[in-house]
């Protein structure tokens, strides 16, 4: 275990190309690195090879909250096979941090370096998947970071109202197994802890909603992409930490808010 006082070390801008890869997808111009834990899962479990991914991105549970609330997240262990302790991007903000993560570049490259959601003028995971043949949906709360900087791509966007229903449409995506790759955003906690602090008791049971709606989604790829070797992903953008005034915020050059662990798994296809 690492002391929750230190930076992780290994940068967040590794990710995309291995997602990439693993779905024999090319890889966005930037998106440079790799994560051989990843590599090592997919090659175990699916001959290195899977042709579904299935992407859940629940917003700013940083590392040190997974630890503190390790038994909310027992849906997450179950359908995951590896943890990654990622050092996210700086400033530690939303729309800085998934940038990042979707495009392998880092912030000074994608060009979002503070609190902006502009549409990205980099090549991104949602340019260089469909030009590799992918059918790709994004599900998302409307107005928010992911579908504001990732439009305007030839992928299908799905904006919903809040959580509950993003995970509703996932799941009907899920059953109706026409996409390659479908991911799914929800951002509960984030609002919570900014109303309040990370410890509350509102922002406690966004998390536990976090990992209910994980369950959902992979109980559902398990009962609807049983023809298919499919990668799900856990995969916060950034931590959070209490100010001095009370509120949750994130932002800062500390472990709290740059600390991030990512869980991934493979469900196999059935024979
Ligand atoms: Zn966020």
């Amino acid at each position: 275990m690492v002391n929750p006082m230190d930076f992780n070390t290994f940068p967040l801008t590794n990710l995309c190309g291995t997602l990439c890869d693993i779905i024999g997808s090319e890889r966005p111009r930037n998106a440079t690195g790799d994560v051989p834990q990843i590599k090592k899962l997919v090659e175990e479990k699916a001959n290195g090879r899977v042709d579904r991914l299935l992407l859940y991105n629940p917003d700013a549970v940083g590392q040190w909250i997974y630890e503190k609330y390790y038994d909310f997240f027992d849906n997450v262990r179950t359908y995951t096979d590896v943890t990654v302790p990622f050092l996210t991007a700086f400033p530690p903000k939303t729309p800085v941090c998934f940038a990042t993560m979707y495009t392998g570049a880092e912030p000074a490259v994608h060009g979002i370096q503070k609190y902006e959601k502009p549409v990205l003028q980099v090549d991104t995971i949602f340019d260089a998947l469909p030009r590799s043949g992918k059918k790709v949906a994004l599900v998302s709360v409307a107005g928010q970071s992911m579908p504001k900087i990732y439009a305007e791509r030839p992928i299908d966007y799905y904006l919903m109202k809040y959580d509950g229903e993003v995970i509703e449409k996932a799941l009907e995506l899920i059953q109706e197994d026409e996409y390659d790759v479908i991911e799914v955003y929800n951002q509960e906690y984030d609002d919570k802890m900014h109303r309040s602090w990370p410890t509350s008791p509102m922002a406690q049971n966004a998390l536990r909603h976090y990992n209910e709606s994980f369950g959902k989604l992979m109980h559902c790829v398990e009962k609807n992409w049983q023809n298919h070797d499919t990668f799900v992903s856990f995969s916060p953008d950034h931590g959070v930490h209490r100010t001095f005034y009370g509120l949750g915020q994130h932002g800062k050059n500390i472990p709290k808010d740059m600390n991030i662990l990512h869980f991934y798994g493979v469900l196999p296809h059935k024979a």
